[in-house]
């Protein structure tokens, strides 16, 4: 039976023949049969490597692991008999300035501060308001708060998966752009209904029939044009039309039968996790399921907690929370992975274990905190090859580690690569610093201060240590890193042509001979591919040229000449045979 050899992508050729269990250099024999001349640290991809195991008579299939991001499943209805109806989680998503955040403040009016880096919300996170209907009725709804950033693609698609509902904000005076196309792909996929708010239309500008067209060709037939996409026209600026909104959302959560079940033990999952001063690793957490109360222990993912204090997400302390209510939760040990489930467990001890024998795949991610010696001298000698750019990633938030490394990823091409060897919440310490000198790693932090301390280490131990507030600075710098890293490209320039005419020497390095110039103009040094008819027998290197017994830099078209060739291996030349002669220039390219 034929065996799985599962690649991440790519992999070295060592690493393929020790999967093989084959020689390395029975692999690179091979490769080299087919046109490929690598070394043992070259990596090759899956295409590749199934091409050569085929032709090896191997019995093995190579498949390349999913890099898909680690996203939550939700269960959205409990069975159970015991299931009470629970508030819906919105996520409100759109293009940058389409008013996502204007309508969110108008929501639950009250603003938020506006403290953030470039007005942008850095992570994802949550709040719950409570609406009276007009019988008076109150309900609670619970909104993600999805980043608008570009670079953080990846969380917003998480967000979808958290989301019962997504409400997309369009501007009505400018229409479907790149952010409501991601969005409206990222609900599609996760499989949830959408509301489109139809935005701004208190401006003269808005026009809510060219929006619905759009929408129309956009697969999302408006309700009003025989489809079932409800376009709601609102403006975050008047208010009109949010009590709507609100409604329907409330309307379609109704119909979407949301239930949980209100008792018992807690289950939920990771949103959002950072350092706070004062209380150590700190997780907002989506209760899901039954109650979660202080005191309690949780085991989320490698992760552990008991629960030491709960905050609603106004700040204000809480002894409870049950479905659909996001907390903020400290007690953990160690920062908790975005994304991540949590349970419930009865005691200490339970937590203990079931957060160890946790099989979260660490991956190359490498969270710096609860990675062993020995897993980082792997990590660091498996990176170690001159294409891959190391590099230890530190960030505010884990949502921010997680959109940064990314938005880093993306940069990768065939030849290039960054290899996060490290990386986590909070500033940075002297074990990263370390690490960064033991593999070689760039310190790329992400909204983080760096203590003084740390500062003169790093400029001590001349490593390369960025702080950034901006997510494009940020990758623009590992850019051009990368780029440093790029085979130069080789230029090459036809010179001319020798047809020749006669072998005055041959040694095992040196062959002298003569001929004529047939075309263009032939000089020294440079290189001269030997042809005999179609057939290019060697690429060697001219190193000298005769015209009678003078000896010149230069010969002409129509010239006789002597050239002095320098060959690595033994060359035996004929009459007839062509020399073409070109240079070769090296040049830096760039991604
Ligand atoms: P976001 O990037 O999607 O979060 O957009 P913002 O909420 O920051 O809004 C972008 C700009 O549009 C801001 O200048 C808002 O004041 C403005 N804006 C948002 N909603 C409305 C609206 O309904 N009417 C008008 N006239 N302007 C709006």
């Amino acid at each position: 039976m034929a065996k799985d050899i599962t690649i991440d992508g790519m992999i070295t050729v060592g690493d393929l023949a020790e999967k093989l269990d084959i020689t390395v250099t029975k692999l690179i024999g091979e490769l080299f049969k087919n046109g490929m001349m690598v070394t043992v640290n070259e990596k090759i991809d899956a295409d590749t490597a199934q091409i050569i195991v085929d032709e090896l008579g191997v019995e093995a299939k190579i498949v390349t692991k999913e890099t898909e991001p680690n996203i939550p499943t939700r269960q959205k209805s409990s069975d159970s008999p015991d299931a009470i109806s629970r508030p819906p989680v919105i996520a409100v998503m759109g293009h940058v300035d389409h008013g996502k955040t204007s309508l969110l403040d108008k929501i639950r009016d009250a603003k938020i501060a506006d403290d953030e880096s470039g007005g942008i919300t850095q992570h994802i996170s949550a709040y719950q308001i409570e609406h009276a209907s007009k019988d008076g009725e109150k309900r609670k709804i619970t909104f993600l708060d999805t980043p608008g950033h570009e670079a953080f693609a990846a969380l917003r698609e998480h967000g979808a998966y958290l989301t019962d509902l997504v409400v997309i904000v369009i501007a009505a005076d400018d229409g479907i752009k790149p952010q409501t196309k991601e969005a409206i792909r990222f609900a599609k996929k996760a499989g949830v209904k959408m509301i489109v708010a139809a935005n701004k239309m208190d401006k003269e500008t808005s026009d809510i029939n060219r929006l619905k067209q759009q929408l129309s060709e956009n697969d999302l037939m408006p309700e009003d044009w025989g489809g079932d996409t409800i376009v709601l026209p609102v403006s975050a600026k008047t208010g009109d039309g949010i009590e709507e909104l609100i409604d329907m959302i409330l309307l379609m959560a109704d119909v979407e039968n949301l239930k949980a079940v209100d008792t018992g033990e807690a289950k939920g999952l990771v949103i959002e996790s950072h350092m706070e001063q004062g209380k150590g690793p700190t997780a907002v957490v989506l209760v899901e399921q039954g109650n979660l109360h202080k005191g309690d222990f949780i085991v989320a993912g490698d992760s552990y907690a008991k629960v030491r204090t709960l905050q609603d997400t106004t700040g204000k302390p809480v002894d409870v929370a049950g479905p659909s209510t996001p907390v903020k939760v400290s007690g953990f040990k160690t920062m908790p992975e975005f994304g991540t489930q949590f349970d419930v467990v009865k005691t200490e001890k339970d937590a203990r274990k079931q957060s160890k024998s946790s099989t979260t795949e660490k991956d190359a991610r490498g969270k710096l905190s609860g990675a062993s010696g020995v897993d980082l001298l792997k990590a660091i000698s498996r990176t170690n090859k001159l294409q891959e750019l190391n590099v230890i990633v530190k960030a505010d938030v884990q949502g921010s580690v997680v959109s940064v490394i990314d938005s880093l990823k993306t940069l990768n091409t065939e030849e290039v690569a960054i290899k996060v060897v490290g990386s986590g919440v909070g500033s940075f310490n002297e074990n990263d610093l370390h690490m960064a000198q033991t593999s070689n790693a760039i310190l790329y932090g992400f909204h983080v201060s760096i203590p003084s301390s740390v500062r003169s280490l790093a400029s001590r131990d001349n490593l390369k240590l960025r702080i950034y507030d901006v997510i494009y600075e940020l990758i623009d710098d590992a850019k051009s890193e990368l780029s440093e890293l790029l085979a130069p490209e080789v230029i090459t320039t036809d010179l001319g042509r020798l047809k020749l005419k006669q072998v005055f020497k041959t040694t095992k390095s040196e062959v002298i001979c003569g001929g004529e110039v047939t075309k263009g103009k032939l000089k020294v040094p440079s290189f001269v591919k030997v042809m005999r008819g179609k057939e290019e027998l060697a690429e060697v290197e001219a190193v000298k040229l005769q015209r009678g017994p003078q000896e010149v830099k230069e010969v002409q078209e129509g010239e006789m000449c002597g050239v002095s060739l320098s060959t690595e291996t033994k060359l035996n030349l004929e009459e007839g045979d062509t020399l073409e002669f070109f240079t070769k220039e090296l040049k830096q390219r760039t991604l």
